[in-house]
């Protein structure tokens, strides 16, 4: 029998992961199993350009059956459900078409060494009303929900216009949480207003715009130096974004947002960005140890606390940095780091050799305020200390971490190709995505 390699979710970390152990294990003697409910992957940290229609996911989207046939791993199409430990199975949940007709049933997937990536989900930390009316930016469906909606609103507002010009007519847009995902889209979406004009939208421009980002801490950014954080308050507010710091949302409401000071703050569209928690697997993962936040807690090897044939990678596993007590950071660059160890470690393990320890890199973050800036800050070995960074030489760094991804999961030949493509799509290809 093979041995068999199951690794669940193929995203930042998972599919870098599957690419490794395909190449280096081939389909003779393992069998590499990718598990992942999408028939595809975009790069999570794409998706706000997705939501914003400045980027069109289907041209940057990877298909994991012809990218599985490539690099020697199968995959399998489905939910993860349950782990059992005991069977050493995966259970992978019954899938059903859009009339509910059983497409494929309940079934398990045996494991020798079991790896989970299955990434994290928002948190709305219990707030009333959020789950029901706002939208959220976790993946590919619900970044194109988000488009359509804007399309929509942009539209509404440019008939109106066009009947009434002197109508004050405006599409409003509340986003909750000043991190990286939510001022990276308060800027985008004023990029894409801007464009509206060239295609068809003539008297709507980004003035009809009203983004409000609402952040509940002192200051947006808390993972930038405070002058960096600074810097991006002030090129946001001069776009019209409406920054709102120590300011808590207690409830969401069809239309609007309440904050704890009891005003409210009407949208057309309200979108969710204050955080993420371990997401809840329906039937449990068989014992391992979570923590609070519903990570999956791993010892330095990235092998869970209670099973050494099963490790956790990226978003949805708590590792703690032992110098500092603190958990590495929810980022796509911990997950790309863990794939490595993870790799190494699951040979190693076969080959009966000793482990390594996870050590995290600090690389630093950058936040891209779409074509108006980037801003961030760069650590460790490349800069040998922390840099602040803004302006051309940040846009440059912020570029180089998706094409670090795509050399990930393409090796260098195909992925410098795929970056070649980028460069002559960007020239070819409309500025946004109108459908
Ligand atoms: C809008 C946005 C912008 C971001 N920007 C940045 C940035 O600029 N820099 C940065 O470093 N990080 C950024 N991040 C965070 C970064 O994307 C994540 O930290 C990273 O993707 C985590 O990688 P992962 O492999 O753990 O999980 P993910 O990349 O989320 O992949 C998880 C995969 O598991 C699959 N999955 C989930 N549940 C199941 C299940 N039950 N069964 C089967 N499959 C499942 C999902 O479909 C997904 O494909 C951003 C995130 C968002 C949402």
């Amino acid at each position: 029998m093979k041995t068999q390699i199951v690794v669940v979710g193929g995203g930042a970390g998972g599919l870098e992961l599957v690419r490794r152990l395909g190449a280096k294990f081939g389909r003779e003697k393992y069998d590499i199993i990718l598990v992942e409910r999408n028939p595809t992957h975009i790069w999570k940290p794409l998706l706000h350009e997705v939501a914003a229609g400045s980027l069109d996911a289907n041209l940057d989207e990877v298909g994991y059956r012809s990218h599985g046939h490539r690099w020697g791993y199968r995959f399998f199409y489905g939910s993860l459900e349950a782990i059992d430990r005991t069977k050493r199975q995966v259970v992978i949940a019954p899938m059903f078409d859009e009339n509910g007709q059983e497409v494929i049933a309940q079934h398990r997937i045996r494991y020798d060494y079991l790896v989970l990536a299955f990434g994290a989900v928002s948190n709305d930390f219990g707030t009333p009303g959020v789950k029901e009316n706002c939208l959220f930016l976790e993946d590919r469906t619900q970044a194109d929900r988000f488009r359509t909606k804007l399309l929509n609103n942009c539209l509404r507002v440019s008939r109106t216009l066009s009947v009434d010009s002197t109508s004050d007519a405006m599409v409003n847009i509340a986003i909750v949480g000043g991190g990286a995902t939510g001022v990276e889209l308060a800027a985008e979406l004023y990029n894409s207003a801007a464009a509206l004009r060239h295609y068809g939208l003539e008297v709507f421009d980004e003035s009809r715009l009203k983004v409000t980002l609402i952040e509940a801490g002192p200051r947006i950014l808390p993972a930038l130096p405070e002058k960096l954080a600074a810097s991006a308050q002030a090129e946001l507010e001069a776009l019209g974004v409406d920054v709102r710091t120590n300011t808590q949302v207690t409830r969401a409401d069809a239309g609007a947002l309440v904050m704890r000071s009891g005003e409210s703050v009407k949208a057309d569209l309200m979108l969710w960005a204050a955080g993420v928690r371990g997401a809840k697997i329906q039937g449990g993962l068989d014992g391992l140890e979570m923590t609070p936040n519903n990570q999956i807690k791993v010892r330095d090897t990235l092998q869970t606390t209670l099973d050494d044939r099963i490790f956790a990678i990226g978003d949805c596993c708590n590792c703690i940095i032992a110098e500092t007590g603190k958990p590495v950071p929810p980022r796509a660059q911990s997950a790309a780091q863990m794939s490595k160890t993870a790799f190494h470690n699951i040979v190693s393990l076969i080959a009966k050799k000793p482990l390594e320890a996870f050590v995290y890199r600090d690389r630093g973050s950058l936040i891209s305020l779409s074509r108006f800036s980037t801003v961030g800050s760069l650590m460790g070995n490349l800069v040998g200390g922390r840099m602040a960074i803004e302006g051309y030489f940040a846009r440059i760094a912020y570029i180089s971490l998706y094409r670090m991804h795509l050399i990930g999961i393409h090796g260098w030949i195909k992925g410098l190709i795929l970056i070649l493509i980028g460069h002559v799509n960007q020239v070819v290809r409309p500025k946004l995505k109108l459908h």
